[in-house]
Parts: C-alpha cells; sequence; structure tokens
C-alpha cells in the first residue's frame, strides 16, 4: 500500500454525523454525506469518479481526502454446504476472518473485532494466541461491505456474479438475493466490548437507514460478559445481545472464562436483564459450548433452568468445535439433545447450534499456515465454530 493512500480518511470509518463534519471540512453541504452513504453503502460504489450526482469538484476533492478501503482479501473458500470464509489481511503478519452462513431464509455474515483476544477463554483456539490489536471501525465496517460486494448484493441484475459458484445467494431460489447479508454476528474473532470505541460506531453504521440499514434485531454482538461494558452499551445502542455462558455455576465458568473471577455470574446476569429492560429487547441468548464430560451433564442443565427461567433469555448450545492441542471434546449429539430437552422441560427455550462449513475448517488451517503464519491457523479453525440456530 502506499502511503499518501493511508493518510486518506477512510469513508468506511466514519458513523453519519462524522462523515457530515468531514464533508463540511471540504466546504460541502452536510446532505452531501448522506449522497456520499447512498453510493457507499446502497449501492456498494468504492470510486469517487463514478458518483455521478456529486459535483465534479467535490469528487476531485474526495479523490485527494478520501478513500473507500475495506480490509484486503488474502484467500476465498467455499464448503460444500454454501458456508464461505474470507481471510482478510490486517498488516503484514497479521490476519483476521470473515465467514458467511447462507441458510434459506436469511443470510449470516459472521465478523471479527479484534486480532486475537485477550480474555484466554480454556475452550477457544483465538485465546493461544493472545491479543494482537483492535480492528478500525473501518475495518470492521469494511468486513460487511465487501462481503456484500464479493456476494453479488450490491449488484444490479444484469451483473456479473462476481463469484460465479452455485452457492451463490444470486444463483438461489431463496430470496436472499437482494438480501445476501440478512444479518450481521459479531462473532468472530475478538471481543467486541473490549473494542468498545471502535465497535459502537461500526453498529451505527450498521442500523443507520443511510447506512446498512439492518434491523437491530438483526445485529448481534457476543460477548463473554463484560459486565460494564454491558452497561454502557445498553446507554448506546440496541442491538441483540448474545451472552458466552458456558457453565450453570461460578467454579466451573471461572475455570472456562476467566473474566467470571471479575464478573461472576448473577452481576452478569443482572448486567443482561439491565439490557432487555432498558432497550425494550426480546431476550439475551446464552451461548453455551457443549465439552465433553464438562459441563454437559442433565444435572447441570437443570442448574442453568434454575438461573434463567422465568427470565428473557434463550439458549443456543454449541458443539465444540476441537482445534489442535486442546484438551476439550464435543459432547455426543445425544448428550447435547438431552441437554436441551432438560432446558426446556425447566422452562428454558433452547436450540442446537449447527455446525456449518466444518469441511473448510480443516483445509483453512493448512492454509492459512501457508499464507501468513501459524496465528492464523489456530484463529481459522475458532472461528468456523460459528453457525447459526436450528
Ligand atoms: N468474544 C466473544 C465473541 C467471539 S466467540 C464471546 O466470547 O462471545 C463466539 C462464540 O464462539 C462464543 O460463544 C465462544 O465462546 C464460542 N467458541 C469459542 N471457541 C469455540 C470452540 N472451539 N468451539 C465452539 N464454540 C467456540
Amino acid at each position: 500500500m502506499n502511503d499518501s493512500l493511508s493518510c486518506r480518511e477512510n469513508l468506511l470509518g466514519l458513523p453519519r454525523p462524522q462523515l457530515e463534519s468531514f464533508v463540511a471540512d471540504l466546504g460541502s453541504k452536510p446532505f452531501r454525506a448522506r449522497q456520499l452513504m447512498n453510493w457507499i453503502y446502497k449501492r456498494g460504489e468504492g470510486d469517487f469518479a463514478s458518483m455521478s450526482d456529486l459535483a465534479k469538484d467535490f469528487r476531485a476533492q474526495l479523490a485527494v481526502r478520501a478513500e473507500i478501503r475495506p480490509p484486503e482479501v488474502v484467500k476465498v473458500q467455499s464448503s460444500a454446504d454454501g458456508t464461505r470464509k474470507w481471510l482478510l489481511r490486517a498488516d503484514s503478519s497479521q490476519a483476521f476472518e470473515m465467514v458467511f452462513i447462507p441458510e434459506t431464509d436469511r443470510g449470516t455474515l459472521c465478523i471479527s473485532s479484534q486480532v486475537g483476544c485477550a480474555l484466554d477463554c480454556s475452550f477457544c483456539s483465538t485465546a493461544q494466541q493472545g491479543f494482537n490489536r483492535n480492528l478500525t471501525t473501518a475495518e470492521i465496517v469494511g468486513q460487511v461491505w465487501l462481503a456484500k460486494r464479493e456476494l453479488g448484493e450490491f449488484s444490479t441484475a444484469d451483473s456479473v456474479d462476481v463469484l460465479g459458484d452455485s452457492h451463490s445467494p444470486r444463483s438461489g431460489s431463496s430470496g436472499l438475493r437482494e438480501r445476501a447479508v440478512s444479518n450481521v454476528v459479531l462473532m468472530g474473532m475478538g471481543e467486541p466490548l473490549a473494542n468498545f470505541r471502535n465497535v459502537v460506531p461500526a453498529l451505527r453504521i450498521l442500523l443507520d437507514d443511510f447506512g446498512f440499514d439492518l434491523s437491530r434485531r438483526r445485529v448481534t454482538l457476543s460477548t463473554s460478559g463484560l459486565v460494564p461494558q454491558i452497561y454502557k452499551l445498553a446507554a448506546e445502542t440496541n442491538v441483540a445481545l448474545a451472552v458466552s455462558l458456558h457453565a450453570p455455576n461460578d467454579e466451573l465458568r471461572s475455570e472456562l472464562v476467566p473474566i467470571n473471577r471479575k464478573h461472576p455470574i448473577a452481576e452478569l446476569l443482572e448486567a443482561c436483564w439491565h439490557y432487555i429492560d432498558e432497550q425494550n429487547g426480546r431476550s439475551v441468548t446464552f451461548e453455551y459450548v457443549m465439552l465433553d464430560g464438562v459441563n454437559d451433564s442433565p444435572a447441570q442443565a437443570r442448574q442453568l433452568a434454575r438461573l434463567l427461567a422465568g427470565h428473557p433469555a434463550k439458549v443456543n448450545l454449541i458443539p465444540f468445535n476441537p482445534f489442535p492441542g486442546t484438551r476439550y471434546g464435543r459432547s455426543p449429539l445425544p448428550v447435547i439433545q438431552r441437554f436441551r430437552d432438560e432446558l426446556i422441560k425447566g422452562g428454558v427455550l433452547a436450540t442446537i447450534r449447527k455446525t456449518r462449513g466444518e469441511d473448510i475448517d480443516a483445509a483453512c488451517g493448512q492454509l492459512a499456515g501457508k499464507v501468513i503464519d501459524r496465528t492464523t491457523v489456530r484463529l481459522g479453525s475458532k472461528i468456523i465454530g460459528v453457525a447459526v440456530s436450528q
């Protein structure tokens, strides 16, 4: 990348008020910001020269002072089940990933918020690489912009499908053509609430009518349980909240999710109910990774049900996705089903997350190792564990 480019303001990182100030600094009227957003987010245009309803002078100024730059793609992989994964470059030796999971009635894009993670959850492969850096707002928003472009969502009916394969939503009959990316989940790499400063502006752009215009119920932030930041989030935005619970008591949770030593379950649940009250939300989704012989017994399911019954909660059981060097194994399906049934009996809505794209998980590990460094091998095997509820 050339240096003059990197000095330009990447407009993908600016929510509307900041874009209005930027445009005002260039001597233009604030409504130009909305026109610009229309080109960027509704039409997927990345070249100022093509923004035909903007004055020529303004376009020339933008070309000097600004850019629309998504993360650079290192590798794209497609699974037999239609799941697609992009390895994206953060800088010379670091990479992160995003995953697109198509279903008949929706398309979910799972994006990353950090390179690495500092929280050290014992069953998570990202934890092994430690924390590298926060992604910028432009890198977070840029993932969604890039995916929509790659999936042909911005294209007009007669334009070419850039990926040109049978898994493209453009070639399906599912109605996804109009909105290939109907849902966005911050469940990729990193802890989004540990990157609050960059994540919240990104959420604003995702929800803004002039931005990606996603409904708040179709944007989900997943956290390992940073309690003070959940309260802060409630004051700032109203996206759907998912919380990685993984254990029905403090003793076990502190072992699996070390942040629990600082913010134990009772405090965490208080913050969750506050979020729902404040945001008039429907429910918090509690993620629970199913670890063979660790947290998957019927007694533990009953303990979990006692914690959550009567509250605006549902549980999403995630079959553990093993990675090299892990001491954990995946609970067998009948054990997971029994656990789900116990939760339902205990008055808690529960679903089993369908694992998608397993075939490119293995391939990803090998490939990323060659392309970038060993770090990405680990993150590759982790992120693909993210999938969608049945
Ligand atoms: N840091 C955030 C978001 C990223 S992880 C959080 O903790 O919620 C997204 C989900 O994948 C979390 O529920 C996480 O616990 C889960 N996860 C991590 N490693 C996993 C693995 N090896 N197998 C299955 N799920 C895993």
